[in-house]
């Protein structure tokens, strides 16, 4: 499986990084050996003094697909969950000034704690889900779906124009404002709506 990462995809957080609002979406992979499962710990990595949280909805692919056009998209998927895109912000920093790939801050291990997947059909409107981050219990990062540039079906449609999509591979996408620098001992709490969906501690 892969992991596909939408970038850019809340105006307000392309703000932040004095980047662009993009026109079409950008994306980039992290591996299946970034993926932290089942709430374990994050280990804070010693080539990065700069880990930060972006926290995003993940959907996950449930169906072999190519070339998919964008009405048709939302039979692609039937499973939503979140997860933190870990950033080593300080590596990315020296990759974009440099205008090298960006791998060694997005896709190293762990970089992708997910929680489980709640079925599209307990969400009222899928284009209206809120989401949170908590560390240590303080609100620090919060989003809403209707927030995003492309929906979960652009993405879907214009990310398999390039790449096959299969069963399994999960889509990030995207991070609102509000990113944020973790530290040893951090307990991050991820919700969607009231619902926790991930509770690790970075070590
Ligand atoms: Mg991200």
């Amino acid at each position: 499986m892969k992991i596909i990462c939408i970038g850019r995809n809340y105006k307000e957080h392309a703000k932040e990084f004095d980047n662009p609002v993009p026109e079409k979406p950008i994306f980039f992979l992290k591996p299946q050996s970034s993926l932290l499962l089942r709430n374990r710990p994050f280990f804070y990595p010693d080539y990065s003094n700069d880990i930060q949280y972006e926290t995003e909805l993940v959907i996950k692919i449930d169906k072999l697909g190519k070339n998919i056009q964008e009405k048709f998209a939302n039979t692609y998927y039937n499973e939503i969950g979140i997860g933190i895109d870990f950033t080593a912000r300080d590596l990315q920093r020296e990759c974009k000034a440099k205008g090298l790939p960006w791998e060694i801050s997005k896709a190293f291990d762990y970089s992708a704690p997910v929680s489980s997947f709640i079925p599209k059909s307990d969400f009222e409107d899928i284009n209206n889900i809120d989401f949170h981050l908590n560390i240590n219990s303080n609100l620090v990062q919060k989003g809403n779906s209707r927030n995003m540039i492309f929906s979960f079906d652009k993405i879907i449609s214009y990310v398999s124009k390039f790449l096959t999509l299969k069963t399994g591979d999960l889509i990030f996408t995207g991070t609102p404002a509000g990113v944020g620098s973790v530290k040893i001992n951090d307990l991050l709490d991820v919700f969607i709506e009231d619902r926790k969906m991930l509770s690790f501690r970075i070590k």
